[in-house]
């Protein structure tokens, strides 16, 4: 039995994290500081005696014996984590270096929750991780997206300098059952608008586009990563290749709620990036033949049967 420590263990994916884990016979503790997360998430595993919760900001440091560290404390929606810049990079630096200490100490493996954010707006399509990306360092987002880059340089630095055993993923947009309903993403937004028979809120004419994965499939990519040889140290891309525009998305949702919405279109956010879509070759060569296995259609049903069923 392996014991696991999940950071932003009672968010929407770390919650999916927990329960898998917990699964395969592993012990969890799930760190979390409820700013974004919430113990509804986790409170269906609370009675399992191999489940620890433990409220903790990972700006402090802390410790326990554990054999593999997933680092996921970070808000991760643009209106969350913009509400306090500051926090957010203290999060995502701060967090990291303890959380490096931490698996340094006990000499634990230890994995990092990074984001396609580092592309920033991409001039390169799809994104292949030896892209280095298009950031803002001083926009809206750079606290999140440069907090993410630096804690990639922190992870490969204790790597080569302390011989740490890092792994890095770039997440792509994901979705899934227990996102909240409110953090403003553009899922829950136009699913719980629609369900609701308001307005779709389309930021700028809705061309950008984004390529959706599904949490399951992110869950297996995140475990493999961890699983994988040592030598096996990332970045890797872990998202689905399916590109759709936000308008394309926002029909769809419509449709598949059998909703009376309409579109109202509302000014596109600052340095919003234009186009997204992760190339996976390498998560497939390295995670023994990964790739997402949910469609776009399958996970939104999923996830309106979800949402009509809190509302
Ligand atoms: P989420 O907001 O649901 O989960 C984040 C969790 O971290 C929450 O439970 C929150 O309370 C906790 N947290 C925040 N700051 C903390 C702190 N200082 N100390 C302790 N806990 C803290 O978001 P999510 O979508 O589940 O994202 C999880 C991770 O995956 C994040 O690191 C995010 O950057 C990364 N990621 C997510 C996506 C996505 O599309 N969902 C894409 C790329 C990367
Ligand atoms: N978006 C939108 N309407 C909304 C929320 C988001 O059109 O109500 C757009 C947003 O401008 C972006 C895309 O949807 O282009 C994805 O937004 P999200 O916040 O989900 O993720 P991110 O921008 O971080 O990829």
């Amino acid at each position: 039995m392996k014991k696991i420590l999940v950071t932003g263990g009672a968010g929407f994916i770390g919650s999916h994290l927990c329960e898998r884990l917990l699964k395969e016979g592993n012990e969890v503790i799930c760190l979390d500081n409820y700013f974004t997360g919430s113990k509804k998430n986790i409170v269906h595993l609370l009675d399992n005696p191999y489940f620890e919760a433990v409220r903790h900001d990972v700006t402090e440091p802390y410790f326990a014996e554990v054999d593999e560290i997933y680092n996921l404390a970070c808000p991760a929606s643009p209106i969350h984590y913009q509400h306090d810049p500051i926090k957010t990079i203290k999060t995502t630096v701060v967090g990291a270096i303890n959380m490096l200490g931490l698996a340094k100490k006990v000499n634990a493996k230890i994995l990092q929750a990074s984001t396609s954010e580092v592309y920033g707006d991409p001039e390169i399509h799809p994104q292949p991780e030896s892209y280095w990306g298009n950031v803002n360092p001083i926009g809206l987002r750079s606290c999140y997206d440069e907090g993410k880059r630096c804690a990639e340089s922190l992870f490969i630095n204790y790597h080569k300098q302390n011989n740490v055993r890092v792994k890095i993923i770039r997440i792509f947009n994901t979705y899934g059952t227990r996102m909240n309903m409110n953090d403003g993403r553009v899922i829950s937004n136009f699913i719980v608008q629609a369900l609701k028979g308001e307005n779709i809120t389309v930021y700028g004419e809705g061309k950008q586009t984004r390529s959706f994965q599904y949490v399951d499939d992110l869950i297996e990519g995140m475990i493999r990563m961890m699983e994988a040889e040592d030598n096996v140290v990332g970045p890797v891309n872990i998202g689905n290749p399916t590109e759709t525009s936000i308008l394309d998305l926002a029909k769809k949702i419509v449709k598949l709620t059998n909703s009376n919405s309409k579109l109202l279109f509302e000014e596109l956010p600052q340095d919003d990036p234009m186009q997204r879509k992760p190339d996976i070759s390498l998560a497939k060569k390295m995670l023994n033949n990964w790739q997402p296995q949910v469609s776009l259609d399958e996970g939104l049903e999923e996830v309106i049967r979800y949402f009509k069923s809190i509302i």
